[in-house]
């Protein structure tokens, strides 16, 4: 499967340069010329990583990393003519992996990327690794290699939100998420979800796990905050 960039530049040349030089690295390649195409292209492209300029004509792009970090971490690297040493100090603190300054060559910005993408490679493993890739409790099983969940070992059929919801809460267990978190990472912020969805896909999701959905003993209510998973062993 090939790796899906997003290019975020209103500089149409330069936009151009990059396209060209990324496509010729077998990249997939999506683009957007503002602010409001950026984060449309976020949510429904996916992209494994993406370049964003921070002078777009409709917003700063430092708002763009800003909200994307309430529910991805996919790398950004900052493309942009700025050079001062604040713009990047805010850029990275907001959640950017790496900065590259225009003018720049094919060779530098194919080196930034490919760092990039490594080290995000590193992180999500680490990450399986360190809190461990099953977790069960009280006839509750999750494989989040497999994706696979059982309940008394029966295998659980959910949808792609569902077990987005579940595993989350899952790699949490014992921990109130809140209604927004959850909603932001499952939906990401520019959907204006409300609970509603979150509660019915909630509600599905403990039809299936729940022995008796009224009275869950997997997934408890947090009455005006949220939810939170029972503690799971590793
Ligand atoms: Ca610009």
């Amino acid at each position: 499967m090939k790796t899906t960039i997003l290019i975020v530049e209103d500089e149409l040349p330069i936009l151009r340069f990059m396209k060209t030089t990324l496509q010729a690295q077998s990249y997939h390649i999506v683009t957007a010329t503002n602010a409001a195409e950026a984060e449309t292209m976020l949510t429904s492209h996916c992209p494994d990583l993406v370049l964003l300029d921070l002078c777009l004509p409709d917003k700063d792009g430092m708002l763009i990393i800003k909200n994307l970090r309430k529910w991805s971490s996919i790398p950004v690297i900052v493309v942009s003519a700025r050079t001062s040493e604040a713009d990047k100090v805010k850029a990275l603190d907001l959640g950017a992996d790496d900065y590259i300054t225009k003018p720049f060559g094919s060779q530098e910005l194919l080196a930034r990327i490919r760092t990039a993408l490594r080290h995000a490679f590193l992180a999500f493993n680490e990450t399986a690794v360190s809190k461990c890739f099953e977790k069960e409790r009280n006839g509750f099983y999750i494989n989040f290699a497999t994706q696979e969940v059982k309940v008394n070992g029966e295998s659980i059929h959910l949808t792609q939100n569902e077990y987005k919801l579940l595993s989350y809460l899952a790699k949490n267990s014992g921990k109130v998420l809140t209604y927004n978190v959850l909603n932001q990472y499952v939906w990401g912020p520019y959907n204006k979800n409300d609970t509603r969805t979150l509660r019915v896909n909630m509600s599905n999701i403990r039809r299936k796990i729940e022995p008796n959905p009224g009275d869950p003993m997997y997934i408890y209510t947090e009455v005006g905050i949220g939810y939170r998973m029972i503690e799971l062993d590793n």
